[in-house]
């Protein structure tokens, strides 16, 4: 890379976010140079490899129904119609409440939104749950360490069969590919961005401008193998994105919070493995996504390797940030041995003694409203705050990103849907609180 070279737009960030904004960018936008850059070696490698690998459609906001509904159809279209295999499965997803969560208004209200946006659901009660889960433990009556746990009942069971699961890094293979075809400029690796050129708009060449008075504007970035002009700058960055944009004073109002995963094999537990057949829920006979009434704890089933990814959307008590001790990127073993494993294994007690054969970390990157933001300011596209479901948003979130970039006042999602591309910006947000968060 020479020290200073000039694009029409500079992508900050390889992950799903990024490739998919870049593709929709190129693909809408031919005669633009674009390039791609991420600091790490590959892409797809951070949050987006780091992932439960899940998709869902059932949000309580009409904003995420929209966005995750289509982004879902056009992961079977690519799938199923391109023969791009991104092994989806529809696993389905299943909310384990109790009578109290069941009939709460919120529950309620969500049932009734999906409803009005066609998105399907089934309902079971707690004798249909025992027969199809096998080993669900339903009732701490006499329990008081569930008690002492705080552990809700376990009364009904939401379902959603349209959801699933994928590999997060097929779908970025997908999106990167199609964008090679159809751009001349190599995605480059290994760069790290590390600021954002900010200037003056018009420049008046004076010695550190721009000044309060001036209109200012991201001309460019300033990367560990140099600087990069250009005349926009999308930060797909995810959970740093804060990196970026606090030096030049953007708020980019999203915050990072630290999420795991523990990866658990079934091995001679027949007691899991019949977990893992439960019948009843899908096609593949396999027991869906489930999230317990409790604690935020959720586990889903890894059929090739028989068994389980175990994870938790812990609310207060853990800090908000994308770096602190132990590392971002590194499961804590206490945080699965003290918060997560006495949960999982009052719910089903097959899983005692069960010990992780894996883990990771990573962050989500999380807004006030839990539904993303998408905005171009100051020759800033911005593309983030997905909390922790941006690669079930990624298609929908790219196309608004595109739409954006070229003016128009509506983006098309996949399938014809459209959507007001400044739905997400925060100056005219136009979009209600998502409840649903995992
Ligand atoms: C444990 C866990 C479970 C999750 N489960 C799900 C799920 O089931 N379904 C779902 O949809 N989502 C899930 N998510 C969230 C999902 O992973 C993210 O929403 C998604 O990956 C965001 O994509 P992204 O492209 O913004 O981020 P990333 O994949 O993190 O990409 C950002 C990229 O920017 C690069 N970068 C950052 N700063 C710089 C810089 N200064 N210079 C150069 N490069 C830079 C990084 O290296 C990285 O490659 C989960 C997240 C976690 C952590």
């Amino acid at each position: 890379m020479s020290d200073s070279e000039t694009f029409d737009i500079v992508v900050v960030g390889a992950g799903v976010i990024g490739v998919a904004t870049a593709y929709y960018l190129q693909k809408n936008n031919p005669d633009k140079r674009i390039l791609i850059l991420d600091r790490l070696p590959a892409a797809g490698q951070a949050n987006t490899a780091m992932s439960a690998a899940a998709v869902r459609n059932m949000f309580a906001s009409s904003t995420n129904q929209l966005l995750t509904h289509t982004s879902i159809k056009c992961i079977e279209h690519i799938q199923n119609e391109i023969g791009y295999e991104l092994l989806f499965e529809k696993t389905g997803y299943l909310w384990l409440l109790s009578d109290d969560q069941f009939n709460h208004e919120s529950v309620q209200t969500w049932m009734k939104r999906m409803e009005t946006s066609g998105i399907h659901y089934k309902v079971f009660n707690k004798e249909e749950l025992k027969n199809m889960i096998p080993g669900l433990n339903v009732d701490f009556t006499n329990d008081e360490e569930a008690e002492l746990m705080n552990l809700e009942e376990v009364s009904y069971g939401l379902f959603g069969g349209d959801c699933g699961v994928l590999d997060p890094t097929r779908l970025v293979e997908f999106y990167l590919e199609e964008f090679k075809k159809i751009s001349d400029v190599k995605p480059r690796f290994g760069v790290d961005v590390e600021e954002l050129l900010l200037s003056a708009d018009p420049p008046l060449e004076l010695p550190g401008e721009p000044y309060v008075w001036q209109n200012k504007l991201v001309t460019g970035v300033k990367t560990n193998k140099g600087v990069i002009h250009a005349e926009t700058v999308v930060i797909a960055t995810g959970a740093w994105a804060n990196e970026l944009l606090d030096p030049i004073g953007m708020n980019s109002q999203t915050k990072a919070k630290k999420r795991q995963m523990f990866v658990l094999h079934a091995d001679e537990k027949e007691g899991l493995h019949k977990l893992l057949d439960s019948k009843g829920f899908n096609e593949l006979n396999c027991i869906p996504f489930t999230i317990l009434p409790s604690a935020g704890v959720y586990f889903r089933p890894q059929l090739q390797e028989r068994g389980f990814w175990i994870g938790c959307g812990d609310k207060l008590g853990r800090a908000y940030h994308y770096k602190h001790t132990p590392s971002f990127d590194v499961a804590e073993s206490s945080y699965y041995e003290n918060s997560v494993y006495p949960v999982l294994s009052k719910y089903i007690p097959a899983f005692e003694g069960s010990r992780p054969v894996n883990s990771w970390g990573g962050g989500y990157n999380y807004s006030p409203d839990a539904i993303p933001f998408v905005y171009y300011e100051n020759g800033v596209l911005v593309v983030n705050g997905a909390s922790g479901s941006g690669i079930m948003k990624a298609d929908a979130m790219a196309r608004i990103a595109d739409a954006l970039y070229r003016g128009e006042e509506e983006a098309e999602l996949f399938g014809g849907k459209k959507i007001s591309s400044s739905a997400l910006t925060i100056k005219d947000r136009d979009v209600e609180i998502e409840s649903v968060v995992i």
